[in-house]
C-alpha cells in the first residue's frame, strides 16, 4: 500500500469513528429517506433540510460497514451548504469516481476523493454510494414538488 492509500484509509477510519452530522432530528421540515444494502447489511437513514435551492442541513444515522458509515459522514460534510445544482454535480462526479473513470472533477469532490480505491472492489461500491443515492433521491423529490 502506498502513502496516499494509507492517508485515504486513515481519513475513512476517522470519519467512521468520529462521524460528522450523525443522528436524526425531530423536525417535520426535514425530508427523509431510508435505504439499505442487503448484500452488506448497511442500513441508513438520511435527512435533508433545504431552504430554496440551498442545502441547509444533512443528517444521517444507521448501521453498516466502515465504508458505508464513513461515506455518509463525508457526504454530509461535502454537500452541506451547497446549492442543489452543485450538489447534483458533485454526486455525479462521486459515481464516476466509484466507476474508476478518469473524467472527474477531483477538486469538487473534496474529501470524498478518499473512495478512489473502492473502484477496485465492485462489492463495496454500493456501500460507498448508498448515502449519496439517498441524498440524491431527496433532492429529486424536492425538485419534483417544485415543478
Ligand atoms: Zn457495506
Amino acid at each position: 500500500m502506498n502513502d496516499i492509500e494509507n492517508l485515504y484509509r486513515a481519513v475513512i477510519m476517522d470519519h467512521y469513528k468520529n462521524p460528522k452530522n450523525k443522528g436524526l432530528v425531530e423536525n417535520s421540515s426535514y425530508l427523509k429517506v431510508h435505504l439499505n444494502n442487503p448484500s452488506c447489511g448497511d442500513d441508513i437513514h438520511v435527512q435533508l433540510c433545504l431552504e430554496d435551492d440551498q442545502i441547509k442541513d444533512i443528517r444521517h444515522d444507521g448501521t453498516g460497514c466502515s465504508i458505508c458509515c464513513s461515506s455518509a459522514s463525508i457526504m454530509s460534510q461535502t454537500l452541506k451548504g451547497q446549492k442543489t445544482k452543485k450538489a447534483k454535480y458533485i454526486i455525479r462526479n462521486f459515481y464516476e469516481l466509484l466507476k474508476g473513470t478518469d473524467k472527474i472533477d477531483e477538486d469538487a469532490l473534496e474529501e470524498a476523493i478518499v473512495y478512489k480505491g473502492v473502484a477496485k472492489f465492485p462489492a463495496r461500491i454500493k456501500c460507498a454510494s448508498l448515502s449519496w443515492k439517498a441524498l440524491e433521491s431527496l433532492i429529486e423529490d424536492a425538485d419534483e414538488e417544485k415543478n
